[in-house]
């Protein structure tokens, strides 16, 4: 399949397990995948998917680094600090596999630029941290038919659940509407355990792996919680088949991406808001 003898020896652990084998290595070295934010979930995220030898990686920020973020966000180091978070997110993952092409997008995700950047994905991974931004990645991924992995984190608390088209309910299928504003706190206000960003992240890279290889049980139809005070993961199950959903139900009334906050373009970033 025209690996060469390096590429055999890199992904010698992969190709060994017989659920990805070389057929498995090379449908991840064709796959792209397209994490937006980069930071405590995207950041282990982007990590593992280059590790994994996942070929194109995209990732979206429009941020900058800063010196707080580096409690959870190990792609960036310290002398990263003020440099652009896709740049350093991009340099860190190139010099771990030179197998990759990394495309960055220096921006915030809204409803006149989304549809764009996940067009040419195979797999989405919503890194981001504020409820604008998930219901617009639900929405859009919902519209263009795109699967994705929406996670969340704060304090210590995880979520995630995968979507895949027609295998499932959709993120708005579970949380109709964003809560008001300030109803549930940000990271920046309420905290979050570093490691935290670790466990979903990579959770989602996980599940971005087993979707382009096609193997095992994704998280569709049910959202893994993780509370690490009670070290306790609990899977829920969730409604197969939401009729009435406004985004994938059988009758639409959300037709049109919405972009919940003026504002939002400023907090997308985890760790910003
Ligand atoms: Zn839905």
């Amino acid at each position: 399949m025209g690996f060469s003898n390096e590429q055999l020896e890199r992904y010698s652990r992969h190709i060994i397990l017989k659920e990805i084998g070389v057929k498995g290595q090379k449908k991840l070295l064709d796959a792209r995948v397209l994490i937006i934010g980069a930071g405590g979930l995207g950041a282990p995220a982007a990590m593992y998917l280059a590790a994994a030898g996942v070929g194109t990686i995209g990732i979206v920020d429009g941020d900058v680094v800063e010196l707080s973020n580096l409690q959870r966000q190990i792609i960036h180091t310290t002398a990263d600090v003020g440099k652009a978070k896709v740049q350093s997110a991009k340099e860190t993952i190139e010099t771990m596999n030179p197998d990759i092409t990394v495309h960055t997008y220096q921006t915030y995700v809204h409803s006149q630029n989304i549809l764009e950047l996940i067009k040419d994905y195979d797999f989405i991974i919503d890194g981001t941290d504020n409820f604008p931004a998930k219901f617009l990645i639900n929405d859009a991924c919902v519209m263009a038919k795109k699967p994705f992995s929406h996670a969340g984190i704060l304090q210590f608390q995880g979520q995630l659940m995968t979507y895949v088209p027609g295998e499932g309910p959709c993120y708005r299928c579970i949380f109709r509407d964003p809560p008001p504003e300030n109803a549930v706190p940000s990271c920046k206000e309420a905290g979050v355990i570093g490691v935290m960003g670790g466990v979903i992240g990579s959770l989602q890279a996980m599940e971005a792996v087993k979707y382009i290889v096609g193997v095992g049980e994704l998280l569709t139809g049910c959202m893994l919680t993780y509370d690490a005070l009670k070290m306790k993961f609990r899977k829920v199950e969730l409604p197969e088949h939401v009729p009435d959903c406004p985004v994938c139900g059988e009758h639409p009334t959300i037709t049109q991406l919405i972009d919940y906050e003026q504002k939002s373009c400023r907090i997308l970033s985890e760790g910003k808001n």
